[in-house]
This record gives C-alpha cells, sequence and structure tokens, in this order.
C-alpha cells in the first residue's frame, strides 16, 4: 500500500521553566493509504505532539521541531510556511479534537458552521454547499438532517456534538484525518459507536486516519495498524492482530493486562506499576527499564535495537536478540 504520509526521525523540543522536555525522540511512522492506523501511549508519551508536528500545531512560542521530517505529498510539512500549512489544514489533513465544544461555535446553528467551512475552501453556492452538508451528516449517523441543521450545539448530546465535528473535519474531503482522543469525553457505547462510525467514514470515503488514544481496548475493533508510543519513542508497531495476539514489547503487553478483555472472564486488570522516566533528562537506554519485569543490564546503558517479525510488526527491545536468550546480553554494548 502506498504511503500518504512518511514521519521520519521526528524529533520535538518544549523549552519550559525548568529546562528542555524531549517530547518525541526520534519517530519513523507511515500512514499507508485507506489505513485507520491508532497511536497508543500513556499521557505525555508524545503521541499529541507528534499529530500535532503533522499540521504545525506545535506552539511556537515553547515548542521546535529540532530534527526530521514529515513528507506528505512529496513535500516536508516541518519546512512549509505557516500559509501554505493552513490550505493544507482542514482541507487536505484535518484534525479533531478531545472536546467537541471547542470546535463548533455554540452562537452558530450547526447548519451555518458546516456550510461555511465548506465555502472557505470551496468556491460554491449556498444550495450546492447545503446540499453536501445534508450528505455529510447523513454519512455521520445524524437523522433528520434537514431540521438539526437549524440546531445550535447545546441541543445535541456530547456523542452527537462529536459526529457533528467529525462531520467538519469530512466536510472538505480530506486526504488525512487525525483524531486526539476524540471519544474520552463520552461514555462507553458512545465511544464504541464513534469508533465505528470512523471504521465506516473510512470504508466509505477511502481516507486515511490516524487515532490518538490512551486506551488500547477502544482501538480494538477498529485500527489496521497500532504504533505503541513511550516516553517520546514508538516502541511497537504492528497489525491489530499482531498487536493483540502477538505483543513482544513488555509496555505493550502491560498495556493489553490493563485492558478489559469481553473473551476472558473474572481476570484482572493490572495497572502497569511505576511512572514514565523524565523527559527533561530523558535515559539514554530503554525508557522503559525501571517500570519492566525483564530488564536486563545492557536496558539501561543502551537503547534497544529494532527488531522485525513481519512486514509490520517491529519491536525496539533487548529481549528479542538472541544474545537475550543465552543470558550474553549483559555484555553487549561494551563488545
Ligand atoms: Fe524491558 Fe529491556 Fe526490553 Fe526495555 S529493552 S522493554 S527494559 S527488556
Ligand atoms: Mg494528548
Amino acid at each position: 500500500m502506498e504511503n500518504v504520509l512518511e514521519i521520519q526521525n521526528l524529533h520535538v523540543s518544549f523549552s519550559t521553566y525548568g529546562g528542555t522536555v524531549q517530547a518525541v525522540r526520534g519517530v519513523h511512522l507511515e500512514l499507508k493509504k485507506g489505513e485507520i492506523l491508532a497511536i497508543v501511549g500513556e499521557s505525555g508519551c508524545g503521541k499529541s505532539v507528534t499529530s500535532q508536528s503533522i499540521i504545525g500545531l506545535i506552539p511556537k512560542s515553547s515548542g521546535k521541531i529540532t530534527d526530521g521530517s514529515i513528507i506528505y505529498k512529496n513535500k516536508d510539512l516541518t519546512k512549509m510556511s505557516e500559509k501554505s500549512l493552513r490550505s493544507i489544514r482542514g482541507a487536505e489533513i484535518s484534525m479533531i479534537f478531545q472536546d467537541p465544544m471547542t470546535a463548533l461555535n455554540p452562537t452558530l446553528t450547526i447548519g451555518d458552521q458546516l456550510i461555511e467551512s465548506i465555502r472557505q475552501h470551496q468556491d460554491i453556492s449556498k444550495t450546492e454547499a447545503t446540499k453536501k452538508v445534508l450528505s455529510i451528516l447523513h454519512l455521520v449517523g445524524i437523522s433528520n438532517p434537514k431540521e438539526r441543521l437549524k440546531q445550535y450545539p447545546h441541543q445535541f448530546s456530547g456523542g452527537m456534538r462529536q459526529r457533528i465535528v467529525i462531520a467538519m473535519a469530512l466536510i472538505c474531503e480530506p486526504e488525512i484525518i487525525i483524531a486526539d482522543e476524540p471519544t474520552t469525553a463520552l461514555d462507553v457505547t458512545i465511544q464504541a459507536q464513534i469508533f465505528e462510525l470512523f471504521k465506516e467514514i473510512q470504508e466509505k470515503t477511502g481516507v486515511s486516519i490516524i487515532l490518538i488514544t490512551h486506551d488500547l481496548g477502544v482501538v480494538a475493533q477498529v485500527a489496521d495498524r497500532i504504533a505503541v508510543m513511550y516516553a517520546g519513542k514508538i516502541v511497537e508497531t504492528g497489525t491489530r492482530k499482531e498487536i493483540f495476539y502477538k505483543p513482544k514489547h513488555p509496555y505493550t503487553k502491560g498495556l493489553l493486562s490493563s485492558v478489559p478483555r469481553l473473551d476472558l472472564e473474572d481476570e484482572e486488570l493490572v495497572p502497569i506499576p511505576g511512572s514514565p522516566p523524565d523527559l527533561f533528562a530523558p535515559p539514554i537506554g530503554c525508557p522503559f527499564t525501571a517500570r519492566c519485569a525483564f530488564a536486563m543490564e545492557v536496558c539501561e546503558k543502551v537503547y534497544p535495537n529494532t527488531y522485525s517479525f513481519s512486514a509490520n510488526h517491529h519491536v525496539s527491545c533487548w529481549l528479542q536478540d538472541e544474545r537475550a536468550r543465552h543470558h550474553l546480553i549483559s555484555t553487549m554494548g561494551q563488545s
């Protein structure tokens, strides 16, 4: 499959009063055409910062892409002017945020907002724009769209509002949609429906989607591929099946055992003990060392190599090294 987006060696830092935080530390990731890619990890792992980098939304006052590139249609988005980025944002790459209310104007009807955002990017008549809005509202599962066009955001439930935000993101027929924790504010049943909707939209329109979440469970049904992030790095990527049934990284396994599963009764949910490392002074070795039950001497000293198990399944962990199996690994890094 063709890649629509390629992130290469992305580094992003933030300067704060306490020093420089290295939020993203060498991320490599591609988004394939027509796939749903989930980026999963705990709060502060760099998943939101990675996605904000794509559309130039890193706050200029404190944040900076210090290295790497993000290639979209043969152009490096990290080198683009704010003006060119603005024409891509919304029209070609759309972003959906956690709180639907921040994306909607409470003083305008849904219809006016949607029509306005079409006409911002496309030179079409109001009648034509309205037609388009109606068909998109239908696509995102809003019934009675003609009536609902006249209503204001507060007249919709949380789940319905998030559907409208998704409609807003779809309105210019983007190539890519990035959704950052799009359902966190919603209850579990509605969350599942919204994720189903992403899947449906992907199938009907062919758009490529990046879903960002701290909850591996919610993407279980919809993601084609999953990238697990930890302390500013991607530690494991694989297809949904590979991640759920053959996870290799101890952190991925930890995330999985903190996800409730319908197929296992009475199982105990085990949170991962400890907390992620301080990214003011990130560890040179494996960032998971302090929390990992399998940590070896080498882990602390040298960042693990990446080992591949299929075209899609890659993991950065010393346990996958031949030498680990023969207990020879503690001498690595010196040799
Ligand atoms: Fe654990 Fe070492 Fe693998 Fe890191 S490299 S996850 S510390 S075994
Ligand atoms: Mg976030």
